[in-house]
């Protein structure tokens, strides 16, 4: 009997922690990145310009199951380092760099983002507005948080801001965007995450995916925005770069006109970074 309840109980911690677990498995298996193979040499790959934003709203969510934090599990926020990107900045620069560790598939550095449709806001200064007040409620929460940038007059590349996690020793990385759509009425927001197909971090697979669904959840219940869930995509450059659990969330459509305001409202704006911070809360089983 003894036997049977340690062994359910390694089951019960395995399980826990809403990914905590495998990314602290992840973290032990950190990989040099993986570098694809020589092959004759061949023009680079040129893509067209993509943002980061992904304007796909058929893209298919990502069933997870729900993992259930336990108490016990837990580290003090003090002891954990959250990066925040504000996505995009005042000028994009079209100037290439590899979509991935060794990729051959060039991808602008950085684009400069949409605007919202109806309070004409672009994105990049919501994106700032945002993750100014992120930073405050998760210090306020205890985490010690960096940010790639706080201003707009930055020429900080996608690469750069994935690998900038590293040199602070982040825990996870939170990119921090808004969506566009050339359909109106779409509406919601989403979360995106590698997957585990990554070429180069699908090592950070499993952790992201749970990230993501922590934080794209509360943040949906702090708003009442609608859940559009956790998708994988594989050609952002800020995020195959990472070395850390790394998402993007995608804080609503500045195409829509009613959610485009919503998003500019001082009020839901404390909604949104108080879903935010609660979904990192939760990741991290606190
Ligand atoms: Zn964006």
């Amino acid at each position: 009997m003894k036997k049977f309840l340690i062994f359910a109980m390694a089951i019960l911690l395995l399980v826990a922690g809403c990914g905590k677990q495998e990314e602290k498995k992840q973290k032990k298996q950190v990989k040099p990145p993986v570098v694809e193979k020589e092959e004759p040499k061949e023009e680079k790959v040129e893509e067209p310009i993509q943002e980061e934003t992904v304007n796909e709203p058929e893209a298919v969510p990502v069933v997870e199951t729900k993992i259930e934090a336990i108490p016990g599990q837990h580290r003090n926020p003090n002891e954990i380092v959250v990066v925040i990107d504000p996505g995009h900045q005042l000028r994009g620069d079209s100037t290439k760099e590899p979509n991935g560790p060794g990729s051959l598939v060039m991808k602008a550095r950085v684009t400069s983002g949409t605007t919202g449709v109806s309070t004409r806001v672009p994105e990049y200064v919501m994106n700032l507005d945002v993750s100014l007040k992120l930073k405050t409620e998760l210090e306020n929460r205890g985490y010690t948080v960096y940010m790639t940038r706080s201003v707009h007059e930055v020429n900080i590349s996608n690469m750069e801001r994935a690998q900038y996690a590293e040199t602070v020793g982040a825990d996870i990385a939170v990119r921090i965007h808004g969506n566009g759509s050339s359909n109106q009425s779409i509406q919601g927001a989403e979360a995106y995450v590698p997957s585990g197909a990554n070429p180069y971090v699908s090592h950070l697979a499993n952790a992201s995916s749970a990230l993501g669904r922590c934080v794209i959840d509360a943040y949906c219940a702090a708003t009442g925005f609608r859940n559009r869930g956790v998708i994988t995509s594989d050609t952002m450059t800020g995020m195959n770069w990472s070395t850390v659990p790394v998402m993007i969330l995608e804080v609503g459509y500045m195409s829509n006109a009613e959610e485009d305001q919503k998003i500019q409202d001082p009020t839901m704006q404390n909604n949104m970074v108080q879903g935010i911070a609660n979904g990192i809360d939760q990741y991290f089983g606190f």
